[in-house]
């Protein structure tokens, strides 16, 4: 039995554009189906989506059960305009629209809320990363006004000012969490959150001619130096591969995503509960 605790099943792990076209006449629940059998196939049976903003996760969501798979999705990433999101969201400009956003993810059936609270890696720039999009007290706000609805807050962050932030706040999961330093260790145990690295998507790139090598393995490496203190310490790590993402394909890519943490010599759901955290919390 495995867990894929972050995934779109919109994308195809080749490419974006085509992903987003395969639904633009309505949502193409053949493709949907691919996917769930292709995740029950490598036995599978937890998908935590992370969103996408033409309703396909919610479709997967509705369709799951007949693969006795446990779906859940935030339905969209909620991003702060002009920052990342854009990809599988929808934007707000303040607090207001944020609040509306949240309350209409609830009426569409979201499980929980996901966040973006900084952007991508660039790895033609050494990875350096883009944002925070909002300040700490707005970002304060935004977990606030999220668990005012009932809902638990899973945020795409990267950075480790921006991570200790985001915990700071009351999030309760940091997806990727890349360039983390040592002291994030600390928060994440003061704050219970649970740590769905996402290696697969990085680690896929190597030898991919993409982007530089040296610049992939770097970043990986210094993810790794943290996680695998992370995980000695008792933080709950998640195995999370980002399916979708380019060259990590659906139910292969979360046996990558195990294969790394294992060759780090995390388990994922073994040593840290992680899977009942992730079910208690977000
Ligand atoms: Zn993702």
């Amino acid at each position: 039995m495995k867990y894929e605790c972050h995934g779109h099943t919109i994308s195809d792990g080749v490419s974006y554009k085509d992903s987003m076209a395969r639904h633009k006449n309505g949502i193409d629940e053949q493709f949907i189906r691919h996917n769930l059998k292709l995740c029950a196939q490598h036995g599978i049976s937890f998908y935590r989506d992370g969103g996408d903003k033409l309703m396909v996760s919610a479709a997967a969501k509705r369709l799951a059960g007949e693969y006795e798979i446990d779906y859940r999705s935030p339905i969209y990433i909620i991003h702060k305009s002009g920052y990342y999101g854009q990809m599988y969201g929808r934007a707000f400009d303040d607090l207001k629209a944020f609040a509306r956003l949240v309350k209409e993810a609830k009426s569409l059936g979201a499980d929980f809320i996901k966040i973006t609270v900084s952007g991508m890696l660039d790895f033609n720039n050494n990875g350096r990363i883009s944002g925070p999009s909002m300040s700490y007290g707005e970002l304060c706000e935004m977990v606030n006004i999220s668990s005012g609805e009932g809902f638990s807050v899973m945020a795409h962050v990267n950075g480790s000012d921006n991570i200790k932030n985001a915990l700071s706040a009351g999030v309760k999961s940091i997806e990727h969490g890349y360039w983390p330093d040592r002291d994030v260790i600390d928060y994440f145990l003061q704050t219970g959150a649970v740590w769905v690295p996402t290696c697969a998507p990085v680690h896929n790139l190597i030898g991919a001619g993409r982007f530089p090598d040296g610049v992939l393995k770097s970043v990986l490496e210094a993810q790794r130096q943290v996680l695998v203190e992370a995980y000695k310490r008792g933080v709950p790590i998640a195995a999370g591969s980002d399916c979708g993402a380019f060259m990590v394909p659906h139910g292969k890519g979360t046996e990558d995503e195990y294969r790394i943490l294992s060759e780090m010599g995390i388990e994922p759901e073994r040593g840290n509960r992680t899977i009942e955290e992730i079910f208690k919390v977000v």
